[in-house]
């Protein structure tokens, strides 16, 4: 169904939870896009609002209905606009969202995004709610059109779905079985990007490491690297998340001998405890973990690791939380995203006995916080001294004093904020710097540029802000702010 030009209504998509969100959204508005609805400009209400939203936050419900609530006014002012609902909690809510909610016109649920254009329309015509949730996924949603976010950097997905059951996470209830793209797909859409101007691919899934499960190639994680290591033009490759459980020595092998891959690892642990990971249905146990890390370095000494920990999950005593406290020690991650354990409904966890009270678990997380910050910090100051490769992201400069910063990513995914001199570099491009100061959470590069590479990602990012020469781009650019942070990794409680 195609909204023509004339009467073009607009949309917005409001994106909560974690990188598969985010990478969902963007197929949403490229769907939108493609059925003629254009983006709301910021501070317009939209003529449709959509929410994707995620289910494994602690009040996610009352959250989302809050957001409804405060729409219904421009609702009942506007009676044309719509308002939609996606993702894992109209997945868990089903019908209920219309019955609580009656003034929100589409529910659809994760496994069939691809209807939302036709879904908007049949309200508009019935004028009353369409509700869709199909319990499988039918069509692999990276067929679908997709409006990219960045023009450098983009998520490419390689599987959706998940066949583990760890007690504290809704996903497969919500996402279903692991579902795999055949490598060639895979592949055709990473070499798209590439042609579009972009340098660097994420590839995404709930377990990329166990990859191939379905079509049979147990090896087939290790080998999807090495063949983005075979196209030309792309210059960085990283991946998330792995199940430790399913890490294979031929990934790391992959990793460091494929030149293009990131020497970046991301690997839950969620616990240190062996008794608390069984009790998670986690089945790895802390020593494997640590044999995955160690071999990680060996053969690539300079990678940072990052990781998910849950604090607090039921029955977790102090010798368990200091077990934890101890593979962090161990293992020295470059940072880590840390959670306090909730209840989430409808998890096999939220009814275990022995749920700790709130303060225990404040307390032991602001323990294991003040220690990873310290980690944190004494592997950033290693980096000082050190020549960096750095992606600049979009997002915004920050002026302090005379200097203009601007922030990128390193090889290894550390935030570094660089000084500007004459030539401004645009989102996209590469430059060399020397790191001169390190903080817990970023890295500070305070001297003139060693090089700066623009690249076709530049220019692509200068297309879509209407500019046509570098020159044109630097007065362009904003001088407060940061770039925006990352999402959550997909195999995380948040
Ligand atoms: S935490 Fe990750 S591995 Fe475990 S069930 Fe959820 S998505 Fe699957």
């Amino acid at each position: 169904m195609t909204v023509t030009q004339e009467s073009a209504r607009t949309y917005e998509v409001r994106t909560y939870g974690c990188q598969m969100n985010v990478h969902d959204s963007e197929r949403l508005s490229g769907l939108l896009e493609d059925a003629g609805y254009v983006a709301a400009t910021d501070g317009e209400t939209a003529d449709v609002v959509v929410f994707n939203t995620c289910a494994v936050r602690e009040n996610a419900d009352n959250r989302l209905y809050g957001n409804l609530g405060h729409l219904r006014p421009a609702k009942v002012k506007n009676p044309d606009m719509q308002i939609a609902v996606g993702g894992c909690l109209a997945q868990k809510d089903q019908g209920e969202i219309v019955r609580k909610a009656p003034w929100v016109d589409v529910v659809f649920g994760t496994h069939n995004i691809g209807s939302l254009p036709v879904l908007l329309e049949r309200a508009r015509i019935a004028g009353e709610a369409q509700v869709e949730l199909k319990e499988s996924l039918e069509v692999f949603p990276s067929t679908l059109p997709t409006k990219r976010e960045s023009a450098y950097a983009a998520w490419v997905s390689v599987s959706v779905g998940c066949n583990n059951t760890c007690t504290f996470c809704i996903v497969p209830a919500l996402r279903g079985k692991e579902k795999d793209r055949r490598p060639g797909d895979v592949l055709n859409e990473v070499r798209t990007l590439v042609d579009q101007g972009v340098l660097e691919v994420t590839l995404l899934g709930q377990n990329v490491n166990t990859y191939g499960v379905e079509f049979g190639d147990r090896l087939a994680f290790g080998k999807l690297l090495r063949a983005c290591g075979t196209v030309e033009g792309l210059e960085r490759v990283r991946f998330t998340s792995p199940h430790p459980a399913a890490f294979t020595d031929d990934v790391i092998a992959a990793m460091a001998e494929t030149p293009n891959v990131m020497h970046q690892l991301h690997m839950p642990l969620q616990s240190g405890s062996d008794r608390v990971l069984k009790a998670m249905r986690r089945s790895y146990r802390a020593e494997r973990y640590l044999g995955i890390i160690s071999r990680v370095r060996d053969a690539m000494p300079d990678a940072a690791i990052s990781t998910d920990i849950i604090v607090g999950f039921p029955g977790e005593t102090e010798e368990d939380f200091q077990a934890t406290l101890d593979v962090v020690r161990e293992s020295r991650f470059a940072n880590a995203f840390t959670f306090q354990y909730s209840i989430r409904p409808g998890t096999p966890a939220a009814t275990m006995p022995d749920q700790l009270p709130k303060e225990v678990v404040q307390e032991r997380y602001e323990r294991l916080v003040a220690l990873q910050e310290e980690i944190s910090w004494a592997e950033n100051k290693k980096q000082v001294g050190r020549t960096l490769e750095v992606l600049v992201a979009e997002g915004e400069g920050r002026k302090d004093a005379a200097t203009l910063r601007l922030s990128g990513r390193a090889g290894d995914n550390r935030l570094v904020h660089f000084a500007v001199g004459d030539e401004t570099p645009r989102p996209g491009d590469m430059v060399t710097v020397e790191v001169t100061y390190a903080a817990p959470h970023h890295l500070v590069a305070d001297g003139a540029l060693r090089s700066l590479r623009r690249t076709r990602a530049g220019d692509a990012w200068a297309a879509r802000q209407g500019f046509s020469t570098p020159k044109g781009i630097s007065l362009g650019m904003p001088t407060i702010g940061r770039p925006a942070p990352l999402p959550p990794a997909v195999c995380s409680p948040s």
